[in-house]
This record gives C-alpha cells, sequence and structure tokens, in this order.
C-alpha cells in the first residue's frame, strides 16, 4: 500500500484555481497558470495532502543566465537562458532546450512541470526540466548559434549531469546543438556523451530518436482509435506544425494509410481534401524550407488549420493554440496533443461538451522522451541497440503508457487528461514520499 496516505487530505479550495481576471484578459490563457491548474484538479482527485502538493508544485531550481556573444558582423548581442530543474524525486531531470522568440520564464517552468509529469506517464526513471533561450534561431547563422550554445553550456555546465539533469532538443534545437552541449560541457568534466540525448548517430546518438517523439504520436493514436475499433487507415488528418515531430507523425501516420488533409508551418498553410502526397511534401518542404507553395494543394488561411474539417486533429507545434477563441469551432472527433500545452483548460471544458476526445500531450508526445532514456541507458551501457529494438521497446512503452491512463480513468472516473495527469503526479508523489522529508 502507497505510505502517502497518511499525508492524504482534501482540503484543496477554490484559491488554487486562476482568478476570473487572469482567465479573461488574453485568449490563451498563461502557460504556467493553465498546468498549475490541471495539477491541481490531478492533486485534489488523488486527495494529496496540501504540503505535499505545495512542494511538488514549486520548481527545484530556476536558472537564468546572461548569454553575450560576439556576431558575425563583429557587434554584441545579448540573450537571456533558462533552465527550470522541476523535480528529481524518481530521478535526474530531463527535458528539452528550447530556441525560441517566446521563451519566457513561465512558460520554461510550465513546461519544465510537463516533463515531470510526461516521465512519470512513460514510467521512465527520470524527473522533469525544460530549458531555452529567447532568441529567433532563423535570425542567427550557424557559427553565431554555436557561440550562443556555447556560452549557454558554460552558464550551467556545474548544474546539468549524467545523473542530475539531461537535456535534450526541442523547438529550435536539434542534434548539432546537443553536440556542441555535449562537447563544451566535456571540456569541464572529461567526455560525457549521456549528458544530453537526441545527439548525433557519430556522437552516440540513438537511432530511432530522430523520428521518435512523431513514431510515439503514431502509437498513441493507435491505442486510442482501438479503443474505438478504428485503425490509422482511411481516417482523415490535419497536422499543425511541419518540424520534427509534425513531419514524422504525418510521414509515419501516411504509411499506415491515413489521408493528411492539411499542413500547417510558419511558412504557411495548404489542404487538399483527396490527401496530402506526404514523400512529395517532405521534398517540398527540404528544398523551400516549408510547406509554402507545394504544388499538390491548395493555400489556406493559417488561422484556419486547427478548424479544418477532419477525423483527427493533431496540434505540432506552439502552446495554447487551441482556446476559448477557436474550440467551438474544431471540427475534429480526437485531438492527439503532438505538442507540448496546445489546448488551454478553457478549451478543454468547451471541447469535453462537445464530445471532443483528446489524447494529451504528457502521455501523446512521451515518445521523444522515452527514446532519450533509451539514449541515455545505450550511452551508459556502451551498447548500441538496433533500430528495431528501439522501435519495438517505444511501441512497449507507449502502449504500456496508454493503459495505465486508462485505469487511471477508471479508478477517478475522469477524462484522458486528468487520467494521464493523477497517473503522473501520483507516481512522482509516491517517490517523493518513499524519499522521506529528512533535511
Ligand atoms: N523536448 C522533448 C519533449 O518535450 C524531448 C525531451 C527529452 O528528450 O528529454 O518531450
Amino acid at each position: 500500500a502507497c505510505s502517502c496516505r497518511a499525508l492524504l487530505s482534501s482540503n484543496f479550495t477554490a484559491q488554487f484555481l486562476p482568478s476570473y481576471q487572469e482567465v479573461l484578459i488574453k485568449p490563451t490563457m498563461n502557460a504556467l497558470v493553465a498546468t498549475n491548474r490541471n495539477f491541481k484538479l490531478a492533486a485534489r482527485l488523488l486527495k494529496l495532502d496540501s504540503k505535499l502538493e505545495k512542494s511538488l508544485l514549486i520548481p527545484f531550481r530556476e536558472i537564468k543566465v546572461e548569454c553575450t556573444i560576439p556576431k558575425d558582423d563583429g557587434t554584441l548581442a545579448s540573450f537571456v537562458g533558462f533552465r527550470v530543474q522541476h523535480d528529481n524525486a524518481r530521478g535526474p531531470m530531463k527535458g528539452g532546450i528550447r530556441y525560441h522568440p517566446e521563451v519566457d520564464p513561465d512558460e520554461v517552468n510550465a513546461l519544465a512541470q510537463l516533463m515531470t509529469w510526461k516521465t512519470a506517464v512513460a514510467n521512465i526513471p527520470y524527473g522533469g526540466a525544460k530549458g531555452g533561450i529567447g532568441c529567433n534561431p532563423g535570425d542567427l547563422s550557424l557559427s553565431e548559434l554555436e557561440r550562443l550554445t556555447r556560452v549557454f553550456t558554460q552558464k550551467i555546465h556545474d548544474l546539468i549531469g549524467i545523473h542530475t539533469d539531461v537535456p535534450a532538443p526541442d523547438m529550435g534545437t536539434g542534434p548539432q546543438t546537443m553536440a556542441w552541449i555535449l562537447d563544451e560541457y566535456s571540456k569541464f568534466h572529461g567526455y560525457s556523451p549521456a549528458v544530453v540525448t537526441g545527439k548525433p548517430i557519430d556522437l552516440g546518438g540513438s537511432l530511432g530518436r530522430d523520428a521518435a517523439t512523431g513514431r510515439g504520436v503514431l502509437f498513441a493514436t493507435e491505442a486510442l482509435l482501438n479503443e474505438y475499433g478504428k485503425t490509422i487507415a482511411g481516417q482523415r488528418f490535419v497536422i499543425q506544425g511541419f518540424g520534427n515531430v509534425g513531419s514524422w507523425a504525418a510521414q509515419l501516420i501516411h504509411e499506415q494509410g491515413g489521408k493528411i488533409v492539411a499542413v500547417s508551418d510558419i511558412t504557411g498553410a495548404i489542404k487538399n481534401s483527396k490527401g496530402l502526397d506526404i514523400p512529395s511534401l517532405l521534398k517540398h518542404a527540404n528544398e523551400h524550407r516549408g510547406v509554402k507553395g507545394f504544388n499538390g494543394a491548395d493555400p489556406i488561411e493559417p488561422n484556419s488549420i486547427l478548424v479544418e474539417d477532419c477525423d483527427i486533429l493533431i496540434p505540432a507545434a506552439l502552446g495554447g493554440v487551441i482556446n476559448r477563441e477557436n474550440a467551438n469551432d474544431i471540427k475534429a472527433k480526437f485531438i492527439i496533443e503532438a505538442a507540448n500545452h496546445p489546448t488551454d483548460p478553457e478549451a478543454d471544458e468547451i471541447l469535453s461538451k462537445k464530445g471532443v476526445v483528446i489524447l494529451p500531450d504528457i502521455y501523446a508526445n512521451s515518445g521523444g522522451v522515452t527514446v532519450s532514456y533509451f539514449e541515455w541507458v545505450q550511452n551508459i551501457q556502451g551498447f548500441m541497440w538496433d533500430e528495431e529494438k528501439v522501435n519495438n521497446e517505444l511501441r512497449n512503452y507507449m502502449t504500456k503508457g496508454f493503459k495505465d491512463v486508462k485505469e487511471m480513468c477508471k479508478t477517478h472516473d475522469c477524462d484522458l487528461r486528468m487520467g494521464a495527469f493523477t497517473l503522473g503526479v501520483n507516481r512522482v508523489a509516491r517517490a517523493t514520499v518513499l524519499r522521506g522529508w529528512e533535511a
């Protein structure tokens, strides 16, 4: 039996909910307010003790550093870098590093917290963290990005490590960024490939890591559809975002016979009701750095992508995109959250009344961090797995995760989001209580 029972009581009060004002200011709720709200709803379902609840919510450590680099033209440019280490009760903290103009402390905090619940839902032995630099990577040259990444690493190298905090790629970063972090970190601590995941294969990266989040989205979608006696084949999909996650999801869904009728990225949105030719679109997007101008489709208004007619909507870009402004107009019956925090709580409520089923981010996109775990294991083991083993293990984890989430939905009579949150929060709460409170 769980020894946290002694700490259980239900003194959750409305004071924990965001104020009416906070909700009304913008169509999109602040990411941290929204994430805290979901956590608190889960804590209430679990009847968590309020002191334990508070301790789970407060981040373990928040790091904010100045990153100044010389630009190629000799002038200086300054950026702010963040790393929020949210919780380490279940193991080393884990999470990506995002390069994006909208990176701010609240967003990084929210994403770090989501990583804590995500690694617990996936049942991999990690806590949660997230980092980022407020910058537009598209405006920086490769050598400027390298300098920025090295300066950031110099500022945080003492606070990350194989058994403390293991960064990975996120929006605006990739294998090359991880290679620079590994190299810079190794100057201080000796060569340590397991300090980051999502590395290039030549530096100890895992086969299958690049596709992992998209492949996890495929497995998650299959698990959900299976509940309804459906398969991917013949379903009509809309995908917002055509970066690493969106493009891999599109490719793998297409291979399974799913029909992708519209996609968008920062360059624009396109539609073909008969189904897009995904291999040609991937080629076009590679050559033109975006989906815009693809001649096998018609351009559509980028904002309308989420309300396009389809069976399954996959947001695979930024947070907060599904909100009270557009939730009512969504036509999909299923939403698979490939992005982190794409749906805010107000939209959750509207969609649930409409009968739309949402597969939440902390389960649906956990394929990326799960294969990051496999990469870390391979680095520590000093033994490389073949891609088939990686993909088979990933399928096992995603299938088990879905079963565990469903079990919590039954126990707490709740939707899939609360099923996933109660699963993650409960696992972290149990680890926290087991480790004890001695100062
Ligand atoms: N950035 C990814 C995520 O949001 C992957 C994190 C990781 O692999 O550590 O889950």
